[in-house]
């Protein structure tokens, strides 16, 4: 008989599919990694298993013990799949920009929720940051996994997602493409493949335009609110390395947007957000690149967590973005 002993079993070895119609005009094969293959759904789940492992291993989380942790949403999928294997309790705290159904994939899952607000300062007592340090001080049992600055996180992308690349593309990748969050995937997939290839793949981050990253050094105005969800930052977490990345593009949340549509309804991939913004990223990349030329682009996650958001007409319009609706082929009177 073949199974998986667990779910978590099941998670890694995900599919790259080459992107035929985005590339309009690229002579690179683009290739996406298509990371919603995962069982949570998300590249999220790669890094659950090592973080809670090594836990387990320093003591620091025990039998009945809490997993506290701020997290827009997958992270907390991967490590509630994890948990609920070994009897560990769940308590995730979510900025208020993180969609409704997405917060609803984490109660589903059997964990707690708390909701905190976006736009204040890290340090700000509401901010997410805050208000799970409080919560790991008050629930006894607490740990805190901190993806921010885990190094299992980084690690577990450099024992898999990098290895699983290198191995798929038999070793002609040139270019590695990733939307930076915590840092972890372009981290550690980023360092194994310029290990594997000697310095010869290119890294290339993707990050919102206002976020940390890609802003000009001390230019703290260009550091602001943006909507895709997942990535960028307002500070500079220890899970990153940015001396693990070649170059690093800046996406507008309506380019990254547009992307995102471009890819369900020409590619037939329904991922969200930050898997447009990447996207753009890659195809920057590769525009000049000749034929031989293998441009692989890490999609994070699943569209179906953002149906009410960048699938939807009436949100686009309402945050300014444009809607490039055909014009429909059934009569007004029939829709
Ligand atoms: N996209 C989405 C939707 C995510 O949830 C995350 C994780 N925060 C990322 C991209 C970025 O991944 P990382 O944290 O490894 O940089």
């Amino acid at each position: 008989m073949r199974y998986a002993h667990t779910v978590s079993d099941l998670v890694g070895s995900t599919p790259l599919v080459r992107l035929n119609h985005v590339t309009d005009g690229i002579a690179a094969t683009v290739l996406a990694k298509v990371e919603y293959f995962n069982p949570g759904g998300s590249s999220k789940d790669r890094i659950a298993t090592l973080i809670i492992d090594a836990a387990e291993r320093e003591g620091r989380l025990r039998p009945g013990g809490v997993i506290v942790e701020p997290t827009s949403g997958n992270t907390g999928v991967g490590l509630a799949l994890v948990a609920q294997q070994r009897g560990y309790r769940t308590v995730f705290v979510v900025p208020d920009k993180v969609s409704e159904d997405k917060r609803n994939v984490l109660k589903a899952y059997g964990a707690e929720v708390v909701v905190t607000p976006t736009n204040v300062e890290p340090d700000d007592p509401r901010s997410y940051y805050s208000v799970s340090d409080r919560l790991v001080r008050e629930i006894p049992g607490a740990y805190k996994p901190d993806q921010y600055s885990n190094q299992n996180a980084p690690r577990s992308h450099f024992g898999s997602t990098g290895p699983e690349i290198w191995r798929d593309t038999d070793g002609r990748v040139t270019h590695f493409v990733a939307g930076v969050g915590t840092g972890g995937t372009i981290t550690g997939s980023g360092r194994f493949l310029k290990q594997a290839s000697e310095g010869r793949v290119r890294i290339v981050g993707a990050d919102p335009v206002g976020s940390i990253y890609s802003a000009e050094p001390g230019r703290h105005d260009q550091v602001h609110g943006y909507l895709v969800e997942g990535v960028g930052e307002d500070f500079w977490p220890g899970a990153y390395d940015p001396t693990v990345v070649d170059e690093i593009h800046r996406v507008p949340d309506a380019e990254a947007f547009a992307m995102t549509r471009r890819l369900a309804r020409e590619e037939g991939l329904l991922v969200g957000g930050s898997s447009g913004m990447a996207v753009v990223a890659a195809l920057r990349a590769a525009r000049d690149l000749p034929a031989e030329a293998v441009v692989v682009v890490l999609l994070p996650d699943h569209g179906r967590g953002y149906l009410g958001k960048v699938f939807d007409d009436d949100w686009m319009r309402a945050h300014g973005f444009p809607v490039d609706a055909p014009e429909p082929l059934v009569p007004a009177g029939l829709q």
